[in-house]
């Protein structure tokens, strides 16, 4: 039984039905994290951990604020987990997100394990699970994300782009603040 690959292991405990279909409800709490962002000024991005229905972990963007360059929401929902489960697989975990993950957060969801990866909007300027990069296409990596992409996009598209006509027009004003 040891030998049998994580994937075999999740269908014998839970069965065939797993993955599970992507729940709107975790993407709209998703969606409530990017907004405590887009309250603070940060890019409104937010994050959500489900492990059987049950929500362990939520995150919202901070790099601005914590002047911290790896505090995406992925990454602070992903490290969240890895202590409240005690571990670094998070195999049994969907990670709702309410925009396509860049290379860094793509690369930390291959590596937690996560199977099952939900998003909102795609990222033509820096995604790289589809947009930028095909991640499951690229040669020489063993572990594949399943995803779907355009959970609820509509609602996080715009979420985004009024967050950037705000900070356009603050900047026409004398405002400091960046867009990337
Ligand atoms: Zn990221």
């Amino acid at each position: 039984m040891d030998n049998l690959p994580e994937y075999k292991l999740r269908q014998i405990k839970y069965g065939k039905d797993v993955p599970h279909k992507p729940d709107e409800k975790f993407m709209y709490m998703a969606l409530e994290e990017a907004k405590k962002a887009f309250e603070i000024g940060e890019s409104p991005v937010g994050a959500v951990i489900v492990r059987r229905g049950e929500v362990i972990s939520a995150a919202y963007n901070t790099r601005e604020t914590e002047r911290n360059a790896l505090h995406h929401a992925e990454i602070k929902a992903i490290d969240s987990a890895c202590k409240k489960l005690n571990g670094w697989r998070l195999w049994e975990c969907e990670l709702y997100v309410t925009l396509e993950p860049c290379i860094m957060c793509s690369g930390a969801i291959m590596q937690a394990r996560i199977p099952n990866l939900y998003f909102g909007a795609f990222d033509e300027k820096g995604g790289c699970i589809k947009s930028c990069i095909d991640i499951n296409l690229v040669k020489g990596l063993n572990h594949k994300i399943k995803y779907t992409g355009g959970i609820l996009e509509g609602e996080c598209s715009k979420l985004l782009k009024e967050f950037f006509q705000r900070q356009r027009s603050l900047s026409n004003g004398g405002g400091l603040l960046r867009q990337d």
